[in-house]
Order: structure tokens, then sequence, then C-alpha cells
């Protein structure tokens, strides 16, 4: 049977099984959750896979992340296809969690669907049995970087190691086995982008230890550590004029505390920061220089400074081939003139990551509408949020693995890792964390 056919058989099993795909995404956008507390999420896609699906499935991974697996008629190349299953904190949205503040403001809700929505599509068609490879479907925990105090105590248990869902996941070895992997993100408006790069970071938690003292009667006894932590961040940006354009760093500090009562020399101030930039070497020249110039802070004034490394997420590199092949298939379903690319964008996602070690891409497909992380996110046009996501995953899954595989075994065979195996990439961060 030939790509083409394959193809109007999954969109046509899309069709068929809309109702369902829809009610799923409907069903996690109403019912937020965040990142390793996905537990009412993960059920939902429990259940979808056993009464909608039928294939075997792996839960409780990373916490709350499942694994469906569906094999082809032969296995040359195993693929995975992602949907994340977290919310972001927005609690002014109309479907906030009242407790927790979590919305689905960021879309996943629709990631989750169409992963999923493709995994029904692709058996319910029989065009699995037509394929060369397997695939594997991930509702993966914890993209949003949220909640990091809380995640951290989780590391300090032994509980998870990395912040990211993704990392964990790596970390746990459910990615060895991969060749190569595909995730769509929604976002606002009515048309398809696909990007080539993005920036990785890494985050800290910065603590300056003064002296108390009477601020009037005899600050001299004192040491003011918001002295030594404002002298820190404008010693960063005398370094600023350092980072190179194509480097595109990012540095963007808060103070978190700033001094206990006004009349007291402040001995306790606090600071977060995040440092961006486009490589995970860029990134980390820029954290050194941040370092420095917090410690400069400290120096100044006699004061102590600790700084909490926490590892960030390293930046997307999304694959050429596999980008055009996506995008193809958008063009066919909702027009070329709808599709767009994006060379490098500032923002960060664990997924990044997953492009350290194997081929892949981080297309968006539109059907949303509102700011992304505000109260105003909403569903705008259901059919293209869940159905044109899963149709164009599926579709692609298709390009990749029919005709023996053949296009997923050359861009395996074109694709250089940044990290030869999962040993070099945890030993990376192990380096970057230092
Ligand atoms: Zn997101």
């Amino acid at each position: 049977m030939d790509v083409k056919t394959l193809k109007t058989r999954v969109c046509q099993a899309v069709e068929e099984h809309k109702e369902e795909i829809m009610a799923l995404g409907d069903s996690i956008f109403q019912e937020p959750e965040l990142g390793y507390k996905e537990y009412k999420t993960a059920a939902k896609v429990k259940q979808f896979i056993e009464e909608k699906i039928g294939m075997p499935y792996e839960d409780g991974i990373a916490l709350t992340g499942i694994i469906g697996k569906m094999s082809g008629r032969d296995h040359k190349a195993n693929l995975a296809i992602m949907g994340e299953l977290d919310a972001v904190v927005c609690p002014e949205h109309p479907y906030a969690d009242p407790d927790t503040g979590a919305a689905h403001s960021c879309g996943h809700f629709a990631q989750v669907a169409a992963t999923f929505g493709a995994a029904l599509a692709l058996k319910a068609s029989g065009v699995m049995e037509e394929l060369d490879g397997d695939i594997e479907f991930w509702g993966v925990p914890a993209e949003e970087c949220v909640e990091i105090e809380w995640r951290n105590e989780l590391r300090s248990k032994g509980t998870i190691s990395f912040l990211g869902g993704k990392q964990e996941m790596i970390k746990l070895g459910y990615l060895d086995n991969v060749d190569l992997s595909l995730m769509i993100h929604s976002q606002p408006g009515s048309t398809c982008k696909t990007t080539g790069t993005s920036v990785g970071f890494v985050s800290k938690f910065v603590k300056y230890t003064g002296k108390e003292a009477h601020a009037g009667g005899a600050p001299h006894n004192g040491i003011n550590a918001l002295n030594a932590a404002q002298i820190g961040l404008m010693a960063i940006h005398a370094n600023r004029e350092t980072f190179r354009d194509e480097d595109t760093i990012r540095v963007h500090p808060i103070i978190t505390k700033g001094g206990d009562l006004v009349n007291i020399v402040p001995a306790d101030v606090r600071i977060e920061a995040y440092v961006r930039g486009k490589t995970m070497a860029s990134v980390l020249d820029a954290s050194k220089k941040v370092n420095r110039s917090f410690e400069a802070g400290a120096m100044a004034v006699g004061a102590e400074v600790e700084i909490v490394e926490i590892p960030g997420y390293m930046p997307r590199i999304n694959n050429k081939a596999m980008n055009e092949l996506f995008a193809a298939n958008c063009a066919e379903l909702i027009g070329a003139e709808n599709c767009t690319y994006t060379e490098h964008s500032t923002g960060s996602s664990d997924y990044g990551d997953v492009e350290h070690l194997i081929p892949g891409i981080h297309p968006y497909v539109g059907g949303a509408t509102g700011v992304e992380h505000g109260s105003s996110y909403a569903i705008q046009d259901r059919e293209m949020l869940y159905l044109v996501a899963a149709k164009a995953m599926a579709m692609t899954a298709i390009d990749l693995l029919a005709n023996g595989a053949e296009k997923a075994l050359e861009i395996k065979q074109n694709f250089t890792p940044v990290y030869a195996n999962k040993e070099e990439y945890l030993a990376a961060w192990e380096e970057l964390m230092k």
C-alpha cells in the first residue's frame, strides 16, 4: 500500500473517532494538574488506552508518566510520539484548579489528545500493520519548570533527579531504544509553525548572608547583604557586553527576599536567576560570569554568598528533514499559505534534552486563542487543535516508517548527536552543575 493511501486511511480514522479524541482533550483542559502530580490526567490517558486503543502500556514512570507501545509488521526503527501531561500556574484562568492555581494555558492538553488520538487512528485504520517500525506514545510529566522548591525537595529525597519529566525519563533509560521522536506544541492562531533552534538554560538560587545590626544606631557593626546583592546584579550588567549576539544569552535575575525589617541591616537576601543561551557551551560561559558577579558582590562588603545550581533544559535543535516532512503534511491539511517557519526562538523546553540524543521536532499547531501562559488562553478551533495535530503527527509517522522505514533510517544515519548516549548526557549535566 502506498504512503498516500496510508495517510488517507489514518486521516479518515481520526475523523471517525473525532468525538472521543476531542472529549479526551476537553476533559484534560478542564482538570489541570501541575508537573509530577498529573495523576488524574494520567488516569484519563490510561482509560483511553484501555477502552479506545488497546495497546500494552506502562504507567507510573517518573511518578506520573505513561508509555503505550504499538508494533509494526517489521521493527527497523522505533519512533516516540510525545505529549506533555502538565499545566502551568495561572490562578485567574476560568478553568484554574482552585487549590493549586494550575491551568492549561500552555495547551499541553491538546498535545495529549493529539498524541493518543494519533495512536487510536494508526491502530483503528490498520495502518500500523503496514509500517516497518514501531511507535511508542509518551504521556510525559512536568515540562513546565514550576514549583522548583518542591521539586528540589523531591530531588534531595532521591525521588527524582531532574526538574523536567523528559530528562527524568531519559535518566531512567526510556529513551535508550528510541531512534527518533516527534511532538507538537499547541499555539494560538490558525497556522502551523516549524522551528529551527531555541535556547537552553540553567537556574540558580543565590543566598547572601550578612550580619544584622541596627540600621540607624549601629550600621557600622553590620554587613549589608542587600548591598552585596545589588553589587552582584550590577556586576552581571557589566558583563552583558561580553555576550555574543549569536549566542542569544538572556540573564534575568529577581530578588526574592530583600531583608527582614527596614531598621535592621539586611543579613539574609535571596535571588533567583535564569541564564539562557543558544548552546550549552554558551550557557556555561555566561553562567560562570554570572557566578563571578554574585561572588564579587559578596567580596565587596564582606558578606557570604551561596549559589545553588539547578539544572535547566538544553536548547532545542530541531531536525531539518523531519521538519520538512511535518510541514508538507500540514500544508496538505491546512494549505501551504498557513504553514510558517521560525529559525530561532528564545523559549525553553526539556524536549531540547531529547534532541541532544536523537533526531526530533517540536513544531506548533494552532487552534487556541488568547495569551500563552495567560488567563485568556482558550480553545478556539477544536478541529485544528486536536485533529489536525493528530493527523499531522500520524502522517509524519507514516512518512518515517513506511517502505522499510527508509526515511527514519536515513535521518538516523545523517544525525550526529551532541551526546552519543545517556551516560555522556548525564555526565554533561553533572559537569554543568559543578
Ligand atoms: Zn508548553
